[in-house]
């Protein structure tokens, strides 16, 4: 029996994983949530953590009341966090936080030599260096839960790498498929909340719409993967059968294929090697008939573009990007700002902004910080 613990556990991927957990019979260590102290409490009473962490300081007193009596440990914050990424006796540790926040614990789990299943991607887009990094030097895993990177990671076993020609990443499109800029300055919360193919959080819903998701997964790939910007093309795929695919010297393309849910991707990076019973639908190629390819348009999704520059500008630059766009999202789902806005503010700080190099953690938080003041600006204006 696997001993995990989850940073996130109330979200889209932290609920989907303690299905996956239940049906494996995990032992489960330690959960947390940002403000969700109801269903936190709910998930530790029935899986019988030993630890609880409430980000949201405001929280910390409905999850005690929640709790009481329970002997169950309450942390709170940042320091909760890195608690939890501190335990000993934890097989694997899931991240599955949104944002940025999730790079500290990250590299505190690797530090004490836990495995990691990386849902979090924004942590590997800021500071992938470090993490990969610190994983290469403490021997630790990274298992990729994104379903494209799982894809690939899926298709590279029994390969050599050294053999990997390269990677075809590929994307749904989002809801705004085929639209023109101009079309897309009235885009509603509640339209860019409605993905086709994938039932998510809302921030990655809102950016798998400007496709920021596709560059932040480009970065993604390149810090998971060690390959070239060059070495990857996006390729739209409407239907989300092929999660991705990677082409090796002599001209075969592997790719790894599934109905879009994530419990997929999620129990193989908790039960590598193992593939196991999931509780998920089977694929029927022939109810879906046709699968569709076409390029993306970067010129209308400027967020995707910017990634891409970003990465190759290297250093501090996709922490950048990153920050700018938290802020963005942030500001687009509180109404203070337009759709449109989101990759104007993700390319300002391409303009604004020297590269640097990043040396340690204070590198990325500080780029962090100057992007998200930077794009604070601009949304009160
Ligand atoms: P959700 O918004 O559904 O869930 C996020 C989780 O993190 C919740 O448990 C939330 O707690 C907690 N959380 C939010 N903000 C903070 C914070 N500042 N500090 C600590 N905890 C926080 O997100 P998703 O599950 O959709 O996504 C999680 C990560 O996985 C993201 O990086 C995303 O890009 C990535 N991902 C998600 C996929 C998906 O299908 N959902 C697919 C591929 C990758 P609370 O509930 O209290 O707010
Ligand atoms: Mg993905």
């Amino acid at each position: 029996m696997k001993t995990l613990s989850i940073l996130g556990s109330t979200g889209s991927i932290g609920t989907q994983a303690l299905e996956v957990a239940k049906k494996h019979r995990f032992k489960i260590k330690a959960l947390s949530a940002y403000s969700n102290a109801e269903l936190l409490a709910a998930q530790v009473k029935e899986f019988g953590a030993e630890y609880a962490c409430i980000f949201s300081s405001s929280a910390v007193k409905t999850l005690r009341d929640e709790l009481s009596g329970s002997g169950v440990k309450i942390l709170c914050g940042m320091d909760g966090l890195n608690e939890i990424a501190s335990l000993d006796g934890v097989d694997i540790m899931l991240n599955s936080v949104v944002g940025m926040v999730g790079l500290e614990p990250t590299l505190t789990a690797i530090s004490r030599g836990t495995d990691i299943a990386l849902a979090n991607k924004e942590t590997l887009v800021a500071g992938g260096e470090l993490v990969m990094r610190a994983a290469a030097e403490k021997g630790v895993n990274i298992y990729p839960v994104d379903s494209e990177h799982s894809a690939i990671f899926q298709c590279l076993q029994g390969n050599k790498r050294s053999q990997l020609r390269s990677i075809i990443l590929t994307a749904s499109g989002g809801p705004f498929f085929g639209r023109s800029r101009e079309s897309l300055a009235d885009v509603t919360v509640e339209q860019a909340l409605a993905h086709p193919n994938w039932s998510m959080g809302k921030k990655i819903t809102v950016d798998s719409a400007t496709l920021m998701n596709k560059g932040l997964e480009f970065i993604e790939a390149i810090r998971l993967f060690d390959v070239s910007p060059e070495q990857i093309r996006i390729v739209v795929h409407r239907e989300s059968v092929i999660h991705s695919a990677v082409e090796f010297d002599d001209g075969a393309v592997i790719a790894q294929l599934g109905v879009p849910d994530m419990k997929i991707p999620i129990q193989y990076a908790l039960l590598y090697p193992d593939r196991l019973e999931c509780p998920t639908k089977r694929l029927s190629l022939t109810d879906y008939g046709t699968l569709t390819f076409s390029d993306p348009d970067t010129e209308t999704f400027d967020c995707l573009t910017a990634c891409i520059s970003a990465i190759k500008l290297g250093g501090t630059m996709p922490a950048m990007v990153n920050g700018a766009n938290e802020e963005a999202v942030a500001a687009f789902l509180a109404g203070k700002i337009g759709f449109l806005d989101i990759g104007r503010i993700v390319s300002d700080v391409l303009t604004r902004f020297d590269k640097r190099d990043i040396n340690c953690l204070g590198d990325v938080l500080e780029a962090d910080k100057e992007a998200r003041d930077h794009a604070a600006c601009l949304i009160g204006r």
